[in-house]
């Protein structure tokens, strides 16, 4: 039931709550009217009809704890009043059960509501800045679609918040967001919605007949944010993070909230290729992007009919031995002209499509099925698949991985899955039951991407993992910048903690391998020591020694 159907039943509830009370007190206080009323010839009716009063107002808290619970309880605040007064005035001390009745639902609904509306914050709001959360979120923009009045869906990304996180760490970082987000709600008009949607994504849905001009009523929010700053108390100010905006206008370019969605999305990612704009409105422009992405999505139909797929393998070392560890599984496409497209342009859209889910279970099928000869022979090497964030709150993908190990007859402990942190942020509980599972199994988790996004610290510590991927973003800088080898040398301690391992992505310089080496970094993979290669050139890796 949407909310809008919601509060209809609750009204209509209350008013019934109310049609109860009257009869009970026009019956209860004159009972020679009640006389006249067939209907309702003794007054053990009247103890069911308070009841039933009850009974409905712990209805209307379900159905909307905040406002109208508030009416229903007011309503058996007076029925309680009356009872009291009125009727203990005429029946006396055979009004005590009532009396009682009336106070007990009173504490009952009560009770009630405090615990609803806790549960509905806890699932409803996001714990670091109390703003709504992408559940939340989900609900009103189906809400506000329902409702059909012109609305302004605007998709909001911080630039450069990761830097943040990495000079300021992470509890600055969460501070900066938290202020951020005070200094919107300040700017917010009294319809206007925002809501945190992941770590450093936002949302924001503007009624159209509030605004002019939209670019210009989002740049305080998206430009003009830059000039403040944030007070830390160490007496030091950092400057406000500015953001990036995909803006889409709603029924004019889509009726459907899916679709709304997707298309704010394209407009950010138009806004990401243009160093000079801040935000994107949507146009036939981006429309014409979209064309393009349709091409590729043709591309990765014909990929699975004509398995015009293939895997390439990225060799990985241990770095003071330079021994092979084992590969990552990384996909390619060719078009018709036999061009080689990269993971970077079809895997985003093939996430939004969800063809991802047939592409997962694919690179797992087709890299066991190439590397089972080589694990009977090498029972060291691991492959490493990578795997989409939804499957791994999916309930069913670890049996799902379990079928294709036991038909390949590949063995678990050679397998390791690569997940990000992104695979968190529907459901942590159901992401960490998957991986229990997987680990069940023998399969090793590896996290990808550390040290990109808003990437916690806090949360390896609540996840289960057996090494951690340092994103290359990080290593590019750990030859120059202390501040990066200072926190990368962190990671390696809180690794040992974990007993997890850490290997680091992206080494194309010798001076990286060198400082890796001697934070005690345990693996590297990268262009210096190898590229991803075809799996007959992978092959002639396994058992050298690199030395
Ligand atoms: P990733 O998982 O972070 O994979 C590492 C990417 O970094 C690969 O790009 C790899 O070729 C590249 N790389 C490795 N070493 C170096 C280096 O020294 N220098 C540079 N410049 N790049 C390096 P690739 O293959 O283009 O993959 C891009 C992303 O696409 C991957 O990032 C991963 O997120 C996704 N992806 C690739 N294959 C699959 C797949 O089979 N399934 C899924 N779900 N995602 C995949
Ligand atoms: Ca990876
Ligand atoms: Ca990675």
């Amino acid at each position: 039931m949407n909310t809008g159907k919601k509060k209809i039943c609750a009204i209509i509830c209350i008013l019934f709550m109310i049609l109860l009370e009257v009869a009970v007190n026009v019956l209860g206080a004159h009972p020679e009217i009640g006389n006249f009323i067939p209907a309702i010839p003794n007054r053990n009716l009247f103890g069911i009809m308070n009841m039933l009063q009850i009974l409905i107002g712990v209805g209307v808290v379900m159905l909307d704890w905040k406002s109208y619970a508030k009416v229903a309880i007011g309503v058996l605040g007076v029925s309680a009043f009356v009872t009291v007064t009125v009727v203990m005035g005429h029946e006396g001390l055979g009004a005590i059960p009532g009396v009682v009745l009336f106070i007990c639902g009173f504490i009952i609904l009560t009770i009630l509501r405090k615990q609803y509306g806790k549960r509905e914050r806890e699932a409803f709001s996001d714990q670091l800045t109390g703003i709504p959360n992408r559940n939340h979120f989900h609900r009103e923009l189906g809400y506000r679609v329902a409702k059909g009045q012109p609305f302004y869906y605007v998709y909001i990304d911080l630039s450069g918040f990761k830097r943040i996180n990495d000079v300021l760490g992470h509890v600055n970082g969460d501070y900066m967001l938290k202020e951020i987000v005070n200094y919107w709600k300040n700017l917010l008009g009294k319809d206007d919605y925002l809501a945190r949607l992941a770590g450093d994504e936002f949302c924001m849905l503007v009624p159209e007949k509030d605004v002019a001009d939209i670019g210009l009523y989002m740049k305080p929010f998206i430009e003009d944010i830059m000039e403040e700053e944030v007070k830390y108390d160490n007496g030091k100010n950092y400057r406000m993070v500015g953001a990036n905006a995909g803006i889409v206008r709603f029924p004019s370019d889509s009726e459907d909230k899916d679709e709304l969605m997707r298309k704010a999305d394209f407009a950010m990612s138009r806004v990401k290729k243009d160093p000079d704009s801040h935000y994107c409105i949507f146009d036939k422009d981006v429309e014409e992007d979209i064309v393009s992405v349709a091409k590729v999505q043709e591309m990765v139909k014909k990929g699975f009919k004509e398995k015009t797929f293939y895997m390439v393998y990225q060799p990985q070392f241990e770095v003071g031995t330079k021994k092979l560890r084992g590969f990552e599984a990384l996909v390619r496409l060719k078009d018709d002209l036999g061009h080689v497209i990269s993971p970077g342009v079809f895997i985003p859209i093939m996430e939004q499509t969800g063809e991802i889910l047939k592409m997962d279970y694919y690179v797992l099928r087709m890299s066991m099925e190439q590397f089972l000869p080589i694990v009977k022979d090498y029972p060291d090497v691991t492959i490493s698949v990578n795997i989409s964030a939804r499957h791994i709150s999916d309930e069913r993908f670890a049996d799902g991985v379990e079928e294709i190990l036991k038909e390949v007859g590949f063995p678990a402990k050679n397998l390791e899955i690569e997940i990000t942190e992104y695979s968190f942020v529907h459901s942590e509980e159901a992401a960490i039951a998957t991986l229990d599972k997987l680990r069940e199994m023998g399969i090793m988790i590896a996290l990808d991407d550390f040290g990109t996004g808003y990437s916690s610290l806090s949360m390896v510590f609540r996840i289960p993992i057996d090494l951690i991927k340092i994103d290359k973003s990080m290593i590019d800088h750990i030859h120059t910048d202390d501040t990066v080898r200072k926190l990368v040398s962190q990671i390696i301690s809180i690794g040992e903690t974990l007993h997890c391992e850490i290997l680091s992505e992206g080494i194309e310089q010798k001076a990286q391998a060198d400082v890796l080496g001697d934070l005690g970094c345990n693996y590297i993979q990268g262009y210096l020591w190898g590229k991803p290669v075809i799996f007959e050139d992978a092959k002639k890796l396994v058992g050298l020694n690199m030395n």
